[in-house]
């Protein structure tokens, strides 16, 4: 059920941190994957190393805020494997700290462009390869930041948000051909990305201390649950968000 052997995935993002661990993943359940970032060197770096690991990997660089080179990621990928099966929409950006009051368009515009508009991109260039196989999975990653409140990362939360009901639409659409679409929310993982909270001692005492699980998540803790979404294990799961965030989102004050 779990097995991935000839499936192909590609993975936006997947040079570092999150994506990262779900290219490793996905290569041990048996899947061929696409390492893509922004920086050729990476991309190439990384899944040399896949593949010295006797795994199935091939590097195309892409930018996901940028059309042409979704396109060609699609593209690049077809002449190579001629399938894909598994699409991790998982790169994200946020150029914006601060409150919604002082956000300038061009940087909610990048936002909106990276983190939202790329995975319909993305997925409407992949979707007539993904119809070919009738199993096929689609994986946004979105973020509890977009279903709490924040004073400081709105416009990411937004986006992130807008990715929840993009998947309940994707779902609808996409269903009768068998392609599941489906996000995650991650809450407060160890990568690069989050480095300003995790590396905060105060805050990251306060973030433990808070959360049911009394602990802050690995980029390990969200690879398994794509393995799961991309597998036959989540047939008739589509439409849905699986938080995993240690408990964080379910906690009250007078707990
Ligand atoms: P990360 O460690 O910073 O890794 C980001 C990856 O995306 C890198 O491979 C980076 O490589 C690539 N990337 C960045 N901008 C890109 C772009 N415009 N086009 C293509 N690739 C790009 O980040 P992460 O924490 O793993 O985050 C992955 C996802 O999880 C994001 O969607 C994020 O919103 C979500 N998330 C993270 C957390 C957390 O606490 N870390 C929590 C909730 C949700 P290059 O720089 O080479 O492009």
């Amino acid at each position: 059920m779990f097995d991935l052997k000839g499936k192909v995935a590609i993975i936006t993002g997947s040079t570092k941190g999150i994506g990262k661990a779900i290219a490793i993943q996905l290569c041990k359940a048996g899947a061929k994957v696409v390492i893509s970032s922004r920086k050729h060197q990476e991309c190439v770096k990384f899944s040399k190393e896949l593949i010295e690991k006797g795994f199935s990997a091939f590097s195309i660089p892409c930018h996901v805020g940028k059309k042409n080179e979704i396109k060609n990621l699609v593209q690049e990928t077809i002449k190579k494997f001629n399938s894909i099966d598994i699409l991790v929409s998982n790169a994200a950006t946020n150029p914006a700290f601060g409150p919604l009051s002082n956000l300038q368009d061009p940087a909610f515009d990048k936002i909106i462009d990276v983190n939202l508009k790329s995975s319909i991109w993305l997925i409407n260039e992949a979707s007539p390869y993904l119809k070919k196989n009738k199993t096929s999975s689609v994986i946004i990653m979105s973020s509890i930041s977009a279903f709490i409140g924040t004073k400081d990362i709105g416009a990411y939360g937004i986006s992130k948000a807008a990715e929840v009901s993009l998947v309940k639409h994707l779902a609808v659409e996409l269903g009768s051909y068998g392609i599941r679409v489906n996000a995650i929310a991650p809450g407060l993982i160890k990568t690069d990305f989050s480095k300003a909270i995790w590396n905060n001692k105060k805050t990251l005492t306060k973030q433990i201390e808070t959360t049911p699980l009394k602990r802050i998540g690995y980029p390990e803790d969200i690879s398994g649950i794509v393995h799961f979404l991309a597998s036959n294990a989540s047939l008739f799961i589509t439409g849905q968000l699986i938080v995993a965030d240690g408990g964080e989102t379910i906690t009250s004050v007078i707990s």
